[in-house]
């Protein structure tokens, strides 16, 4: 017999011939601002370690403390035995900080953005949504079968016009944008969209997931950098980036987070965090109360590092936040650009459609806390030789 599977290897094999089949790089050692990738020390600019604190000693010292005190398993979904008393401190604590009244968190922020969507609605609703928002979304709304209606990137007032056709319609609404888009880094439209949610009694709800540690003070997210408390009813947030850990949260009413832990499937089906991550995650949220200058630190560093490219001629886009894209159009372009910059000691990742529009290959570069000046100039450096190697750069 024939293997059933064969039309996997003709598609990969298609890849390879269009240059945008991608061999994992294998990390040998720690995630930080230089790292040994495939046996090459790299300067990293391709992890979402925003504030470094995937190494530090703090959130170390918790994880290993959980691990002897706890185990390493929880044993089981958080609504059979798998609640421990860890993760309900976690839930506290992330409520207190977002200044909400509950928490519930998830085992990644694909799941708290999936798990909620798919919950929260029914097909008889409707979800008003951007067009970039993130995958885990998507996948949410389609989960829940209500009807998808997609509005051009941060554009306030076609999501206005969706939801005044609706404003007769049976069914919920719901608008949902990212907080921080993850492939061009600019900042979700949510004055405008919090506005137009209130006016047609639509839910709102924001991903902060690259705003979490970021954006707003200590690191609150967006609806913190706009004053919007108490106007997003579905707050988002992830621990794996920023914090530095692993999971996702859902911010909102007591309501919403009972709810959630009714019918929430990932919850429900999938077990909790070890307690090694809990007791992590609490630790990273005292150090972005006691550590404010990592914040500070990553802002000067995103600064920096944004001009120096710019000024260099290449093309960010519209990024405001540390994402900062450099496009180049065609994907086969982008990854090229990638491998001769890894060549280099550089490792930025190539990124090509579907994850973004045809003819809007970049490479991603996202710089941390960590990172130091002689390190972003040297990365500049690689920059500016290979951009002008490859014609990039005039
Ligand atoms: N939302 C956005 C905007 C993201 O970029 C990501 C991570 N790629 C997620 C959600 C998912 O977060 P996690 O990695 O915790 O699953």
């Amino acid at each position: 017999m024939s293997d059933p599977l064969s039309y996997l290897h003709d598609q990969l094999d298609q890849w390879r011939r269009e240059g945008t089949y991608q061999r994992l790089r294998i990390l040998q050692g720690e995630s930080a601002a230089e790292s040994l990738f495939d046996g090459k020390q790299v300067i990293n600019l391709a992890s979402n370690n925003y504030l470094g604190l995937t190494t530090h000693p703090k959130l170390r010292e918790a994880a290993i403390a959980a691990v002897r005190k706890f185990g390493v398993g929880s044993g089981a979904v958080r609504t059979i035995s798998g609640t421990m008393s860890i993760h309900m401190e976690l839930e506290e604590r992330i409520a207190d900080f977002k200044h909400s009244e509950a928490c519930v968190v998830f085992q990644s922020g694909f799941a708290a953005n999936a798990g909620t969507v798919a919950a929260i609605l029914t097909p008889e609703d409707h979800i008003v949504s951007d067009e970039l928002n993130h995958a885990s979304i998507i996948d949410g709304c389609r989960l829940s079968r209500a009807k998808i209606h997609v509005f051009p990137h941060k554009d306030v007032a076609a999501a206005e016009k969706i939801l005044a056709e609706l404003d007769a319609a049976p069914g919920r609404k719901l608008l949902i944008t990212d907080g921080v888009f993850s492939m061009d880094g600019d900042i979700g439209a949510l004055p405008g969209l919090a506005e137009a949610a209130e006016k047609h009694s639509a839910i709102m709800m924001v991903d902060d997931a690259h705003s979490s540690g970021v954006l707003g003070r200590n690191g609150r997210g967006t609806i913190d950098h706009f004053n919007l408390h108490g106007r997003v009813q579905v707050q988002v947030g992830t621990l794996s980036k920023a914090i530095g850990v692993l999971g996702g949260y859902v911010c909102g009413s007591r309501d919403l987070i009972e709810f959630l832990y009714h019918r929430a499937r990932p919850f429900l089906f999938s077990t909790s965090h070890p307690p090694a991550v809990a007791a992590a995650c609490l630790a990273a949220f005292d150090v972005l109360e006691q550590e404010p200058e990592r914040i500070d630190a990553l802002w000067d560093n995103t600064r920096y590092f944004k001009k120096g490219l710019t000024d260099a001629g290449f093309n960010t886009g519209i990024s405001e936040t540390p994402i900062t894209p450099v496009i180049v159009g065609e994907a086969a372009a982008a990854h090229q650009l990638s491998r001769e910059l890894f060549a280099e000691g550089v490792l930025a990742t190539g990124i090509g459609f579907p994850t973004v529009p045809k003819g809007k290959a970049r490479v991603r570069t996202i710089v941390t806390a960590t990172h130091t000046k002689a390190e972003l100039d040297r990365a500049l450096e690689v920059f500016r030789k290979v951009g002008k190697k490859l014609g990039i750069l005039g």
